[in-house]
């Protein structure tokens, strides 16, 4: 807030002090004021302005607080002036979707979507997302597909937010085989890096009781937080954790692939791969010199490798391996403990079994309470939890 605050009177410094603001400033100086000293503010501000600067994006800011505000009159007006001097826009036209949504008004959402047709206004993700949802919400389901269908029509990519809204439209309308089969394809996108795609994942599985599907979801998290931890490692401090444990499986990998009488080649900075030694020493070598720039790349690479003897031991941040008291930490620390968090781990306490025979990466606990965390991140319902407890069982 103090920011904000700051960022205001430095708007009105620099309008006092020369005229180097564009459209783009007003416009934010617009939504800052709306946040800062309220919509009267950011209004007379928006009538002040000279002619020239009454353009599409001082209007549309406008426009945003109004719709942030829900104010359906103020905002009708605005439309309608935007839309008789030519200004509108697909950010408006989203804009105004979300308001009609957040009214519960979904009815007017495709009424808003032909206009956009009618005066040919492209449709963005966030756009079809919105259609989608309003006529989920009119339990229309046929319009659901034939918004995909269009998607489909137009070339449009579907990204991991757009899959993950429809699997969720499908799954609260308990159509599970939809869901799944759309999870399904969120699963298979390139390049699927985003932590929120996998929680959807996880808790959509759980909610359409497909246990291999959260099982799968959760071993690709695992995966992209280690890959995102081992890309990084070399470019922490020395002395942190996150360095000395990437050395560590470095080393670990390196002895199970590439050693010779117990030794592996040093990339250290000094060795640059020349010597052999231990794994003790190359360990240390790397904590104390650190690595040559040369071998980096082989560094990851080798950290990176997958063999038999990787239990996936580098954990992703926060690390929910197998330490089940920092787990019932991080549980406890985001949502307080409660009754229904003591049953629970009442119900779970004979829990320390594998999850499944020979899995030695979770305990059912563990697992367990992965599950229940998310569970109170993303509000499963009971019913649907207890569902794929009983599965668990
Ligand atoms: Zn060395």
């Amino acid at each position: 807030m103090d920011i904000i605050l700051i960022d205001g009177k430095v708007y009105e410094w620099l309008e006092k002090t020369s005229n180097k603001m564009n459209n783009s400033d007003r416009a934010i100086r617009i939504d800052l004021l709306a946040k800062t000293e309220g919509l009267k503010s950011a209004e007379k501000y928006f009538d002040n302005l000279q002619g020239t600067a009454k353009t599409k994006k001082t209007y549309g800011a406008l426009l945003n607080c109004y719709c942030k505000e829900i104010f359906l009159e103020k905002a009708l007006n605005l439309f309608e002036r935007m839309k008789e001097l030519r200004l509108s826009s697909t950010l408006n036209y989203n804009n105004m979707m979300s308001l009609y949504l957040n009214l519960d008004k979904p009815e007017k959402v495709p009424i808003l979507a032909e206009e956009m047709e009618w005066e040919n206004i492209i449709f963005d993700l966030y756009t079809y997302n919105q259609i989608m949802n309003s006529y989920a919400s009119l339990k229309n389901f046929d319009a659901v597909e034939g918004v995909i269908e269009k998607m489909n029509k137009n070339k449009v990519m579907f990204d991991w937010f757009t899959l993950g809204n429809l699997a969720k439209i499908y799954t609260n309308a308990s159509l599970f085989k939809k869901a799944n089969a759309t999870l399904d394809n969120m699963e298979k996108l390139e390049n699927l890096r985003d932590r929120e795609a996998f929680h959807i994942l996880i808790t959509l599985y759980a909610q359409t009781s497909n246990l291999d599907g959260v099982n799968r979801s959760w071993d690709s998290l695992k995966l992209v937080g280690m890959t995102n931890n081992v890309n990084t490692y070399l470019n922490r401090p020395k002395y942190t954790k996150d360095y000395i444990d990437g050395v560590k499986l470095f080393v670990r990998k390196a002895m199970a692939n590439y050693a010779t009488e117990e030794e592996i080649k040093c990339p250290c900075r000094k060795c640059e791969n020349r010597l052999w030694w231990s794994a003790g020493d190359v360990e240390s070598h790397l904590i104390c010199s650190g690595p040559s720039m040369s071998f980096i790349k082989w560094i990851y690479d080798v950290t990176l490798l997958i063999d038999k003897t990787d239990n996936m031991d580098f954990e992703p941040n926060p690390g929910f391996g197998d330490n089940l008291d920092e787990m019932l930490d991080v549980t406890h620390g985001n949502m307080g403990p409660n009754a229904d968090a003591r049953k629970f781990y009442r119900l779970i306490n004979d829990g320390k079994q594998p999850l499944y025979p020979g899995c030695k990466n979770f305990s059912r606990l563990s697992f367990l309470v992965m599950l229940y965390h998310w569970k109170c991140l993303n509000g499963v319902t009971k019913s649907a939890f207890e569902e794929l407890l009983q599965l668990l069982k």
